[in-house]
C-alpha cells in the first residue's frame, strides 16, 4: 500500500493547487473539488469510506475526472482521499445539507417498502414520485442523482426523469428523457446512454415552443404510467424528476403543468422559501402531495451562460464521440431527396391584417411543416423519430441523433455525423435550433 496512514498534508485555504496530496475528510464533511480547464485529474480513496453525488468510491482505485468537472466527495465517517493533478479550486467543508438529504432518502425508502408490500393492483403499490425543483444553479440535478444513487445502492431501480432541456443529463439537450437507473451512477461516466427514453424538443429553453414542451412532457409521462402499470419493480421504485431552473412566469406553470402530469407525490424544493411557499398553497388541497422545503449547499456551483453554452456543446461532443473519444462516428452522405425533415411549429403565419384589432398572429406550436434541404441546416442537430407516419412524430420518441456537417447545393447531396454507420434507424428527421460546431 503506498500510504502509511500517519501524515497527512494539510489542505490549506480554499485556491488551486497541483502535485499529488492528501486531504483528510472528518465525519460528515466533503472535499469540494473544480478540476482545471485543461487537464484531468486523478483521485482516490486511501482509508475510510466516501461517496461521490451518492455513489460510494471503492477504496485505493484511482479515478479520474475529465477538465472541468466539478463535484464533492463526501464522508458519513471520515476518509482519507488522495488527488494528483490540477484544480481550479478543491477545499473542504463541513458544513453540508447532506444529512437532510439522506433523511428524505429514508422517508422515500420506507414509501418504496410500502409500495412493495402492498397488493400490485392497488393505488398503494405506487411508490414514490418525486420531483426536484429551484432556481438555476441550487443543486437540482445533483441531489436527483443522489436520490437515485442511494436507492441503486438498496436495490430500487428508480426511474430518472429529466426534464431539464437546458442540459441533458441523459442524453443531449433539446430532449427530455427518462431512464431506470440499476446502479448507483458512475461518478465520472454519469449515466448510461444505454436505452432511454427521449422525446425531442429541438430547443434549448421550452420558451421557444412551450406548446410542444408541454406536449411532449405528457407523452412521455403517458408512456411511463403504462411502462409502471405492467412493472411492479419499477413501480414500487418509483421516480425522480429533475427539472429546470426556470421558475418564473411560465417556467412556474411548467413546474405546476409536470407536477400535474407525473401525478409528483413528493415535491423538493432547493434553496427558494418563496417558490416553496407558493408550491406549498398551490398543493395544500391535495392530499397526497408533500412539499418540501430543502437547503442548497455551498457547494453548487454557479454557471453563467457562457459556461452552459460549453457545457451543452461538451455533451453534444460526448453523445458522438464518447466521454474519452471512445466513440467513432460515422460521416455519411445522403441525397437531399433521401432525407424527410421537419419541424414543429412555427410556419406561415395569418397575415396582421386579416385578424382582429389587437391580436398577435400566431401560428399553431405543434403544426408539422415539412422542410426541404436549405443552408440554414448546416451544423444543426437533428433527431432521428420512430415515427412510422408524419402524423406520429410529436407522439413518438426518438432513436439518436445526426449533425449536419456539409451541404452540397450541386450535387445536391448532404453529410452529416452518426453514431454508428448503415441505415438511419428511422426514416423521419425532426429539426429544431439545436447546433454544434466541433471545437
Ligand atoms: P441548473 O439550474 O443549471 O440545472 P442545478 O440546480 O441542477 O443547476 P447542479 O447541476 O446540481 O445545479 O449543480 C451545479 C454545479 O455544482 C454542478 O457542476 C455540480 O456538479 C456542482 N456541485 C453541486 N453540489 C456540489 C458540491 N457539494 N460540491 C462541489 N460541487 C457541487
Ligand atoms: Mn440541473
Amino acid at each position: 500500500m503506498a500510504y502509511g496512514g500517519t501524515s497527512v498534508t494539510p489542505t490549506g485555504p480554499p485556491g488551486s493547487s497541483t502535485s499529488i496530496r492528501q486531504v483528510k475528510l472528518d465525519k460528515e464533511c466533503e472535499l469540494r473539488v473544480e478540476v482545471s480547464p485543461d487537464s484531468p485529474l486523478r483521485l482516490r480513496l486511501l482509508t475510510g469510506t466516501a461517496e461521490i453525488f451518492g455513489t460510494e468510491i471503492a477504496p485505493e482505485i484511482w479515478l479520474t475526472f475529465p477538465p472541468r468537472l466539478k463535484f464533492a466527495v463526501f464522508t458519513w465517517y471520515g476518509a482519507t482521499i488522495e488527488m494528483d493533478g490540477t484544480t481550479e479550486t478543491d477545499y473542504t467543508a463541513d458544513e453540508t445539507p447532506m444529512i437532510s438529504y439522506v433523511n428524505v432518502h429514508a422517508v422515500l425508502d420506507a414509501r418504496r417498502h410500502r409500495a412493495k408490500a402492498s397488493p400490485s393492483d392497488s393505488d398503494a403499490s405506487q411508490g414514490p414520485r418525486v420531483i426536484v425543483v429551484g432556481p438555476t444553479d441550487s443543486g437540482k440535478s445533483t441531489l436527483s442523482r443522489m436520490l437515485l444513487s442511494w436507492a441503486a445502492k438498496q436495490g430500487w431501480k428508480p426511474t430518472f426523469v429529466d426534464l431539464d432541456i437546458g442540459q441533458g443529463s441523459i442524453t443531449i439537450p433539446g430532449c427530455i428523457a427518462a431512464t431506470p437507473i440499476e446502479l448507483p451512477i458512475d461518478p465520472v461516466e454519469g449515466i448510461p446512454l444505454d436505452m432511454p427514453l427521449v422525446y425531442f424538443h429541438g430547443h434549448v429553453t421550452p420558451s421557444v415552443n412551450v406548446d410542444l414542451y408541454k406536449a411532449l412532457v405528457k407523452e412521455l409521462a403517458q408512456i411511463l404510467e403504462r411502462q409502471f402499470a405492467g412493472n411492479v419493480e419499477s413501480r414500487a421504485a418509483g421516480m425522480v424528476i429533475n427539472t429546470m431552473g426556470w421558475i418564473e412566469g411560465v417556467g412556474y406553470e411548467l413546474l405546476l403543468h409536470a407536477i400535474d402530469t407525473f401525478n409528483a407525490t413528493v415535491v423538493l424544493v432547493l434553496g427558494q422559501e418563496k417558490l416553496w411557499s407558493m408550491l406549498r398553497d398551490v398543493l395544500k388541497n391535495k392530499a397526497n402531495v408533500d412539499v418540501v422545503k430543502l437547503q442548497k449547499s455551498g457547494g453548487v456551483v454557479s454557471r453563467n451562460a457562457k459556461v452552459r453554452q460549453k457545457a451543452r456543446a461538451y455533451r453534444i461532443r460526448e453523445y458522438f464521440y464518447g466521454l474519452a473519444n471512445d466513440l467513432s462516428p460515422h460521416s455519411n452522405i445522403a441525397n437531399f431527396s433521401d432525407l424527410c425533415i421537419y419541424r414543429v411549429g412555427g410556419g406561415p403565419q395569418a397575415p396582421r391584417s386579416a385578424l382582429p384589432a389587437g391580436a398577435e398572429p400566431a401560428a399553431d406550436p405543434t403544426r408539422l411543416i415539412p422542410v426541404s434541404v436549405n443552408q440554414d441546416l448546416l451544423h444543426l442537430v437533428l433527431a432521428v423519430s420512430f415515427a412510422k407516419e408524419p402524423d406520429e412524430i410529436i407522439s413518438s420518441n426518438v432513436a439518436g441523433f445526426i449533425w449536419i456537417t456539409d451541404i452540397n447545393f450541386e450535387s445536391k447531396k448532404i453529410t452529416y455525423l452518426a453514431p454508428s454507420a448503415g441505415n438511419l434507424p428511422g426514416k423521419y428527421l425532426i429539426m429544431g435550433s439545436l447546433t454544434w460546431y466541433e471545437p
